[in-house]
């Protein structure tokens, strides 16, 4: 097999999609999977629509999910520039081999022109579609004004048939009387979609194409050029498109679509990747894959050509599973930034973070779950109003205070000792757990729900368990006072 040469080519128009990144990982793993190259070409040439934050986007994107490029932008490679809007010498100069070749010519047709063919062909009532037929197809002679535009386009066959063996639908035939003289350049120089995709892959020297089954009315057009410079056709594996769970193609008014949403939810990239490969691509019933897995299982025999549905539920499961792969010490590290961003700074290394990450690991499916669940150990509490008003009432400030003296003179301060002494002191008064369990929780973590009793007395150590159980006593003694 000659060397894997893959490469994903969005047009910076915005967020990075999820679809798109879907695209990007098959192309990766197949990369990694044949030690080959994986590019990642910018196709800016919609100069209204792309924009340099977007490219941003989508190096920033790329990054945090670890699909790594060996060639593009800000790492360069022999095949550059990796930008379209940069390559434009290159389109010119392969255009006009093509004119020299006989393929292409120069079309000196106007606007005006071209809708006046379109309006007449809307008047004969056919269903067909409008495919311009340009003079300039069969003339030789230039315009009489030589200074007038013109666009080059493609002098595609009317006759045969173009096909190929797509790795995901398998084979497709397009009869060229359906394909039209389309455009490479138009007047500014700028290529258009068919025609700088091709000589980029073809520059590029890429041997499979893989994305979006949107992209498969393009396909007869860019073999059919391929063909003209006598240029390899590469293979072609056109994925179905993600789909919203009603059938719909996903969009923002579905679920989150732009990639780095996930980063903020607090999804790991891993999941995400797993996740996304997963949707469309299948090996036997397994669901969880490291990222090592996808590398060697991938393959794109196992791609659907039906569309996968986006499953939220699924994902946030997918996720979770994740969650639980890393040590204690990455997911404290991972958290870091989502404390920062509740306004708590600790380091990755901080004892309280690293103590409190096994007990609250299991029951969190994202990062902002985990800081959101180990938020109480590094800020002074303020219990939830609902919760205040159940358990931090007077009936139970005696209870808490006792057990706050009890505690107080426990030693070691670990949860072992802790549950026992405090089994037994309730034993001892003819006390039910739960009549002191809730208040303590309450009056210890500010919320209802935690981790066990005794693991957030361990993790929060004697002095401040101690203070917050007096503190939370007091509010229960005296329900009107607030704690600031
Ligand atoms: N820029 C195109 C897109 O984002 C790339 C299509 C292709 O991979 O050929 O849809």
């Amino acid at each position: 097999m000659p060397e894997v040469r893959v490469r994903f080519a969005p047009s910076p128009t915005g967020y990075l999609h999820i679809g798109g990144v879907r695209t990007a990982l098959y192309s990766w793993l197949w990369a990694r999977q044949h030690e080959g190259t994986f590019i990642l070409r910018i196709e800016d040439t919609d100069r209204e629509r792309s924009t340099a934050e977007s490219i941003q986007i989508v190096l920033e994107s790329m990054r945090w999910l670890g699909l790594d490029w060996d060639e593009g932008p800000e790492v360069g490679g022999d095949h550059g520039p990796y930008v379209q809007s940069e390559r434009l010498d290159i389109y010119a100069a392969y255009a006009e081999k093509l004119i020299q070749l006989g393929h292409a010519y120069r079309c000196y047709a106007t606007k005006e022109e071209i809708a006046e063919a379109r309006e007449a062909h809307q008047r004969t009532g056919t269903k067909e579609g409008f495919r311009f037929q340009s003079p300039w197809r069969d003339r030789t002679e230039p315009p009489a004004d030589a200074a007038t535009p013109y666009v080059i386009r493609f002098r595609a066959p009317q006759e045969g048939t173009t096909s190929w063996n797509d790795e995901v639908k398998g084979r497709i035939d397009i009869l060229n009387s359906t394909l039209q003289d389309f455009i490479l350049l138009r007047p500014d120089g700028m290529p258009l979609y068919n025609f700088g995709c091709v000589i980029d892959d073809l520059t590029m020297q890429v041997t499979l194409v893989a994305r979006g089954d949107d992209h498969m009315i393009n396909t007869a057009p860019q073999i059919l050029l391929y063909r003209a410079l006598d240029a390899p056709v590469p293979t072609f594996a056109h994925m179905p498109m993600v789909l919203a769970p009603n059938g719909e193609k996903l969009s923002k008014r579905h679920a989150a679509v732009g990639v780095l949403e996930y980063r903020d939810m607090g999804y790991l990239p891993d999941a995400v990747l797993n996740y996304l490969a997963r949707l469309g691509w299948s090996h036997g019933d397994q669901e969880i894959f490291t990222r090592q897995e996808l590398i060697e299982k991938f393959s794109w025999d196992r791609v659907g050509s039906t569309a996968g549905r986006y499953d939220a539920k699924k994902f946030l499961h997918v996720q979770a599973e994740h969650l639980r792969m890393l040590s204690d010490a990455d997911v404290a590290g991972r958290t870091v930034p989502f404390l920062a961003k509740r306004g708590i700074d600790v380091r990755a290394e901080d004892p309280v973070l690293l103590k409190a990450i096994p007990y609250v690991k299991p029951r969190a499916a994202t990062l902002v779950d985990v800081a959101e669940a180990v938020d109480y150990f590094f800020r002074d509490v303020e219990p939830e109003e609902k919760a205040r008003r159940k358990f931090l009432v007077p009936g139970n400030a005696d209870n808490l205070v006792r057990l706050a003296d009890l505690i107080e003179k426990i030693e070691p301060f670990d949860k072992k000792l802790l549950e026992e002494r405090v089994k037994s002191w309730l034993e001892d008064n003819d006390l039910a757990m739960k009549s002191v369990a809730q208040p303590a929780r309450v009056a210890m973590t500010g919320r209802t729900q935690s981790p066990g009793l005794f693991e957030v007395m361990e993790v929060l150590g004697k002095e401040k368990t101690v203070q917050r159980l007096r503190a939370g006593a007091r509010l229960a003694a005296y329900p009107e006072q607030t704690t600031a």
